[in-house]
């Protein structure tokens, strides 16, 4: 036994000695208590001791490693069974013949079979572009749209206009109503100039014809709980924060994360009969636990995964079981329309690839997994759930 002590003494020391380079940068470290972290500039060498690099830290922008893991690479170009886009944003590309062609070339190379436009159409403009899909023989039965709600101005009177503007955009072609800005609870101030919020009773009268016509709610409340936070280094979305300045809602300006939240919740409980689906997997997607609680509560709601692949696909397991549970409430959507980006959203949900980078830097700084959906599970996601929950869709044509 004392042999022992004295072998580990030695050791000790030899590592002592062994970590005793020249003084200055590099030097030895700095010592923490337990719990703290690291001084600015340094990082955790061993349990509790803290050093410098030697060279000059990049900056998160610049440092840009080569992953040296080889796994086995699964590209997918098409979705492997055709794919309704119920989060599409196409906004010019209804404007013409001609562009609405090319929507069409796009999306057949990514087997997407339908686009819901969900670009918040009314009136005219929902006309014009009704006019340029009904005009396309090849198009015709491709894309939908679904129609917008103007918040302005909400007080006496208001819902009464709004309904009947809704009959008229369902009478054009809309089958549904959305998306539903965040500007609904962030930013729409009522005629009285009190910020109008999610759950007004002034807009009831909407959310029940909506539930009388059968059109699907498409929403978007408030935006990922960081962009509610302090800005600083803690802040996973610290690089998105420092990008884009629209997109800060501190909260001597903005109401709370938590706050808009609840009033969509209650949104959701004051209207039973009303079909909602809530984009972005409500900003619950790096919580399921939380979008479980909130698709047991509410039955009347789905859920879409425009937008936050990178929470889908930092969490293989977790995220393959949340599909498979609940494979009857949750829609393929993309936002943004950039064809290149689709073919993400087919690894993550069909391979069980490992380690890959996400399409966009500022949104996530980690890799993504595969999540290995089975058949079943897809043709929900892809379609059967968007055909089930906006019954103005053309139904026919669709693998069983
Ligand atoms: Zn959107």
């Amino acid at each position: 036994m004392r042999h022992a002590t004295v072998v580990v003494a030695m050791l000790f020391a030899g590592n002592l000695a062994l970590a005793q380079p020249p003084a200055g940068r590099g030097s030895f470290g700095t010592p923490i208590g337990a719990g703290e972290s690291c001084p600015p500039g340094t990082t955790e060498i061993r349990p509790r001791l803290c050093r410098a690099p030697e060279f000059p830290a990049p900056s998160i922008l610049d440092y840009r490693p080569k992953s040296t893991l080889i796994t086995t690479v699964h590209l997918v170009k098409r979705a492997k069974y055709p794919a309704i886009d119920f989060h599409g944003h196409p906004q010019g590309l209804l404007g013409s013949a001609a562009s609405i062609a090319g929507l069409g070339a796009a999306l057949d190379s990514l087997n997407v079979r339908m686009m819901v436009a969900a670009d918040n159409m009314s009136g005219e403009r929902l006309q014009r572009a009704m006019s340029v899909i009904n005009a396309s023989p090849a198009m015709k039965d491709r894309v939908r749209v679904l129609a917008g709600i103007d918040f302005r101005n909400v007080g006496p009177g208001w819902a009464e206009k709004a309904v009947k503007q809704l009959e008229a955009d369902v009478a054009a072609g809309a089958v549904g109503v959305g998306e539903i800005p965040k500007s609904l609870g962030l930013t729409y101030r009522k005629a009285d100039g009190t910020r109008l919020h999610i759950d007004d009773p002034d807009l009831d009268p909407v959310w029940d014809a909506c539930a009388r016509l059968k059109l699907p709610v498409f929403i978007h409340t408030a935006d990922p709980q960081e962009f509610f936070e302090p800005i600083d280094y803690k802040n996973e979305r610290w690089l998105e924060l420092a990008l884009f300045g629209d997109r800060r809602y501190p909260p001597d300006r903005f109401p709370k994360f938590e706050e808009l939240m609840a009033e969509r919740d209650n949104l959701f409980r004051r209207h039973p009969k009303t079909t909602f689906v809530a984009a972005h997997m409500g900003w619950y997607a790096s919580d399921l636990g939380r979008l479980a609680k909130l698709l047991d509560e509410f039955p009347n709601v789905s859920t879409e995964v425009g937008a936050v692949l990178y929470d889908i696909g930092r969490q293989p397991r977790a995220a393959h079981d949340f599909f498979v549970k609940y494979q009857d409430r949750i829609l393929f959507g993309k936002d943004s329309f950039q064809p290149e980006e689709y073919p993400y959203y087919w690894r993550v949900f069909e391979t069980h690839d490992e380690y890959f980078d996400y399409y966009r830097g500022y949104h996530a700084f980690w890799k993504l997994y595969g999540i290995d959906l089975p058949d079943a599970v897809l043709k929900k996601v892809y379609f059967g759930n968007a055909l089930r929950l906006t019954p103005a869709l053309p139904q026919g044509g669709w693998p069983r």
